[in-house]
């Protein structure tokens, strides 16, 4: 049996499957248990704060009820909280192997970071490469299935945020992911295009259990999903290290921001919805998002694995009424 190794947000996955380990991005385990509210009232057993993001709670309840011995950890790049995480999960006999993605994007240090992790895992450069060639394939196979998003309109945003989220670990093993992902774009040939105004999400991946199906019942269609999409690396031909410069969700806000902008466009999006959660530093990006989009923004914020309140679903209504009549406006 394959070692696990978690992570606490995307990492570059190669080298833990170059070291025949199973890769296992804690978040997802912890979002798609039909009982994720159990990791984060373990996590307040052990002491976490009421007041505090609930993912990094569900992480931790993970990593305990799942009793994983080995978790990488993105000190730089990803969530403040991480540090402190990273402490009480070493304090608690877990092994932790730090990475950092560079704020200023330098490619020597950000190089420097996978050999690192290559050498913490005991993976030569020959065996990385031979498997991110590979896994390119995969990877062509989830731009297609983004592409068939907003360009043909046979996937729903909720299959799109599926897909492209559970990317960060394809689900332990990639080569099966392949075959998943190629029989998903057979099975959407039969389908006839989705209908509905064209919108965006942007933020981190959301909490709330409902919200993709809530949107699309008032006739809109998600066709951009940011953070999710950049999980999935759609940087085809570059070579590992830049692919991981590339992506741009641990390089802060402004370049965040020129993919946002440029993918409004290439899609036609009408508006966007920008999701915080809740007691998240980001939530402060909002002040920028809101402003530099060239679209209108609904910034809705989150806080539980619970569906919408009624509250949020009456203003994410009344967004996208407003979107329909000035597209209407438009015409
Ligand atoms: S939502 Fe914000 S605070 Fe929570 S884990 Fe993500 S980056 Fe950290």
């Amino acid at each position: 049996m394959k070692k696990v190794i978690g992570f606490t947000t995307t990492i570059p996955v190669e080298v833990l499957f170059a070291g025949e380990y199973e890769p296992c991005d804690l978040n997802n385990v912890f979002i798609t248990d039909v009982d994720s509210l159990r990791y984060i009232s373990r996590a307040e057993q052990d002491g976490f704060p009421k007041n505090m993001c609930n993912w990094v709670k569900g992480i931790y309840g993970v990593v305990m009820e799942k009793h994983i011995e080995t978790v990488i950890t993105v000190m730089e790049g990803d969530c403040s909280n991480t540090r402190a995480l990273a402490e009480i999960l070493s304090y608690k006999g877990v092994t932790i192997i730090p990475f950092s993605y560079p704020y200023d994007r330098d490619k020597s240090i950000l190089k420097r970071e996978i050999e690192k992790l290559m050498k913490a895992l005991s993976v030569d450069e020959k065996q990385v490469f031979a498997i991110d060639r590979k896994m390119l394939h995969v990877r062509a196979m989830l731009e297609k299935i983004d592409i068939m998003t907003w360009k043909e309109k046979m996937v729903t945003g909720y299959e799109n945020h599926l897909w492209l989220i559970r990317s960060s670990d394809m689900l332990g093993d990639f080569v099966n992911y392949g075959t998943m992902c190629e029989n998903f774009i057979k099975g959407l040939m039969k389908r006839d295009a989705i209908k509905g105004i064209p919108i965006g999400y942007i933020g981190v991946p959301p909490m709330v259990s409902d919200l993709y199906e809530f949107i699309e019942s008032l006739n809109a269609h998600v066709v951009y999903n940011e953070t999710q999409r950049q999980f999935s690396l759609p940087f085809l031909s570059r070579g590992i290290v830049e692919r991981y410069l590339a992506y741009t969700y641990p390089y802060g806000i402004f370049v965040r921001l020129k993919d946002i902008q440029q993918e409004v466009k290439r899609r036609n999006i009408r508006g966007l919805i920008h999701y915080v959660q809740a007691f998240c530093y980001r939530s402060i990006e909002d002040v920028i998002l809101r402003k530099l989009t060239g679209v209108p923004v609904l910034t809705i914020e989150g806080d539980l694995p619970k569906p919408l309140d009624g509250r949020t679903k009456m203003r994410i209504e009344a967004f996208i009424e407003v979107l329909k009549h000035n597209k209407e406006k438009d015409l």
